[in-house]
């Protein structure tokens, strides 16, 4: 086509093209990332900010593709979730932080607790709760230690279900959170209806905290609102030490942000807790 018979029509078309491209490039790519072992993860610290220990860590999956380079989660994670391929990364993501985390047990660092992000596509599968179970087994780690992370919309599908299914995993010792708390459109109704151990406050709102009064009313309501039905908090993205006095003066149990650590991998993690943490 001569550049200027071009309508927006095509101009429109040819973008849908190579988007459906990119995505196709990424399922194929994905579908053979595992077993070529090109699939790896970090671990961002989370830490008790009145002593400043790391209490634990959120293991964040990236790919690192021979053709792409280092892709962060947002562009492959919804991929693998609408073609499937979560269950099985999410296999892999599971086992490889329990192993990981029992190493670093091994270590001396032996109070360490591990979370991993569990898409709803996982959580709805018939056997999710089996599977947990066994991985968690395999790797040798004792379930105390491992927290899933769950965001709102894994929440909506049955709410009867999803009780059960999170009475099963707490009843063998596994810890619930719900992720980026607060963006949802019935976080409160969630808080009443379901077993959860633990809120992590998204990071939309501890970004405007320190300016804006109605922001910072939020996050003390919900830690509020938390330690009455006996749930611990989390605070996310957090970056400046202004927010984190105001967390800590909050009673917010653990906080987890670039301020602290970005997510690292295993050796520079080891690192920083060997730097930290007193064994
Ligand atoms: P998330 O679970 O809410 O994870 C937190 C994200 O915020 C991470 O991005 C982390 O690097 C980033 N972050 C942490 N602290 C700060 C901060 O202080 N400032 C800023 N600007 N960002 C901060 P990441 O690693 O790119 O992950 C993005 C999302 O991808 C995650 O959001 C999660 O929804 C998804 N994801 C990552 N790993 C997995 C996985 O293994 N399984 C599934 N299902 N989803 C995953
Ligand atoms: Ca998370
Ligand atoms: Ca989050
Ligand atoms: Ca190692």
């Amino acid at each position: 086509i001569k550049e200027s018979g071009r309508n927006s029509f095509q101009f429109f078309a040819e973008e849908m093209n190579q988007k459906v491209n990119a995505r196709l490039t990424i399922e194929t790519g994905l579908r053979r990332a595992l077993e070529k072992g090109e699939m790896l993860l970090h671990y961002q610290p989370r830490l008790e900010p009145g002593t400043g220990a790391v209490v634990g860590m959120e293991a964040l999956v990236r790919w690192n593709s021979p053709d792409m380079g280092l892709i962060s989660p947002a562009d492959f994670i919804p991929i693998a979730e609408d073609s499937g391929l979560i269950v099985e990364i999410g296999d892999w993501v599971l086992a490889t932080a329990c192993c990981q985390a029992l190493e670093w047990h091994r270590m001396g660092h032996d109070s360490l607790r591990v979370s991993v992000n569990i898409s709803a596509r996982q959580f709805v599968g018939h056997d999710f709760v089996d599977r947990v179970v066994r991985i968690i087994e395999q790797s040798g780690l004792s379930p105390h230690f491992v927290e899933l992370e769950l965001t709102e919309t894994a929440l909506t599908h049955n709410v009867d279900e999803t009780v059960k299914i999170m009475n099963r995993l707490r009843e063998r010792g596994i810890t619930i959170s719900i992720d980026d708390f607060g963006t949802g459109y019935s976080s409160l109704n969630y808080l009443k209806r379901f077993p959860v151990d633990v809120l992590k406050i998204d990071k939309s709102f501890i970004d405007d905290m320190v300016k804006r009064r109605e922001d910072a009313a939020i996050v003390a309501t919900i830690i509020g609102i938390a330690h009455h039905m006996h749930m611990k908090v989390v605070a996310e993205g957090v970056e400046t030490a202004e927010q984190m006095k105001l967390l800590m003066e909050g009673n917010c149990e653990e906080i987890q942000g670039f301020y602290f650590s970005r997510p690292l991998p295993p050796e520079e993690f080891e690192r920083y807790i060997a730097g930290r943490t007193v064994p």
